[in-house]
């Protein structure tokens, strides 16, 4: 059994993650400044003698032993990693130093929750690894993928200078329990307003589109990547390539939760992405893996999930 540091642990995609390693019975280490994770994510695990939660902001250095890292703290939000643009960067750029000096240090493993972003709003559809993107560098979402492409470059450059094992791995859209009803994103926002019989927000006339992969198949992807040979650094998509407009998920949504809400359309963010759908061609051939639970199935579980946290009076405020 290992013992296994996860950066962002307390967040949706990390706290699933931790659930994963201490069933497998790791020795399970979280770190997280709590900024848009909860501790109620982890809160089942704290009695468990394999799981330790400790509160650090990556940009600080950290000094643990480990064997493994899984890197996954960052705000994946646009309004949360908009409203404190320069921590954004810090995180991406200061915590992969840190977490890579880390892993220089006591020769670990380090795995790096990279991002579909990577690609901007790219003009190669669907988005294949060799493709390499197309980002304002300047724009309000630059913060979060220019932050990700240099915790790439950092990951690559450690691996050549100091022959550190890195993963990188390029996460497309994902959804799923646990995310905060108060995330911003758009399959929580839309769900919370099905249930909540409100208006759905569409962003722009609803025609741009997304691919959505449920946070199992992504923990599982993630997971075989970590665990996969040596020579195998990735990058590597890993979602679900069927492709939806936000108007086909409103109406998925609306279909699903029997709920009456009325559809409102709001203005398109700046630089939102018109297109996204991974190609995971590597995936399949490096690692034998490809997501088995489609949209229906996966939005049915997050709908009840999130009745049941609406239900339990109100959300805790982070
Ligand atoms: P999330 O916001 O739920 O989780 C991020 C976690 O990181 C939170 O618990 C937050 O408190 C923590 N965090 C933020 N800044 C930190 C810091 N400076 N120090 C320590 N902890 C910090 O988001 P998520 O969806 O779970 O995303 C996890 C990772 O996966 C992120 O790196 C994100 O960029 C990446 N990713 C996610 C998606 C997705 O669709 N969910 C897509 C692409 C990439
Ligand atoms: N670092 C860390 N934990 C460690 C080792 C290093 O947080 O166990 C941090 C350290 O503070 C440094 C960064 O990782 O700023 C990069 O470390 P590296 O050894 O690559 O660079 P250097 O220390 O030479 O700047
Ligand atoms: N979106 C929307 N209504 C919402 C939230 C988001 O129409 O209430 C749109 C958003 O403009 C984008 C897509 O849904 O085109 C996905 O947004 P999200 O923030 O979930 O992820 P990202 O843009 O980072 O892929």
């Amino acid at each position: 059994m290992k013992k296994i540091l996860v950066t962002g642990g307390a967040g949706f995609l990390g706290s699933h993650l931790c659930e994963r390693l201490v069933e497998a019975g790791h020795d399970v280490l979280c770190v997280d400044n709590y900024f848009t994770g909860s501790k109620l994510n982890i809160e089942h695990l704290l009695n468990r003698p394999n799981f330790e939660a400790m509160r650090h902001d990556v940009t600080f250095p950290l000094y643990v032993e480990v064997d493994q890292i899984y890197n996954l703290a960052c705000p994946a939000s646009p309004i949360h990693y908009q409203w404190d643009p320069v921590q954004t960067t810090k995180t991406s750029v200061q915590g992969a130093i840190n977490m890579l000096g880390l892993a220089k240090r006591v020769k670990a493993r380090v795995l790096q929750a990279s991002t579909s972003e990577v690609y901007g709003d790219p003009e190669v559809h669907p988005q294949p690894e060799s493709y390499w993107g197309r980002v304002n560098p300047i724009g309000f979402r630059s913060c979060y993928d220019e932050g990700k492409r240099c915790a790439e470059t950092l990951f690559f450059d450690y691996w050549r200078q100091h022959q550190i094992e890195i993963k990188v791995m390029r996460i497309f859209n994902t959804y799923g329990p646990k995310m905060h009803p108060n995330d911003g994103r758009v399959v929580s926002n839309f769900i919370v307003q099905a249930i909540k019989n409100e208006p759905i927000t569409i962003y722009g006339n609803g025609s741009q589109t997304r691919s959505f992969c449920y946070v199992d198949d992504l923990i599982e992807g993630m997971i075989r990547l970590m665990e996969s040979p040596a020579e195998i650094t990735g990058p590597i998509n890993i979602g679900n390539p069927t492709e939806f407009t936000m108007l086909e998920l409103a109406s998925t949504v609306l279909k699903l939760s029997g709920s009456k809400s009325e559809l409102i359309f709001k203005p398109l963010p700046e630089d939102d992405p018109k297109q996204r759908k991974p190609d995971i061609d590597l995936a399949k051939s490096t690692l034998n893996w490809a997501p088995n639970i489609q949209l229906e199935e996966g939005l049915s579980k997050t709908i009840a999930h999130f009745r049941k946290v609406l239900a339990a009076s109100n959300h805790p405020a982070q």
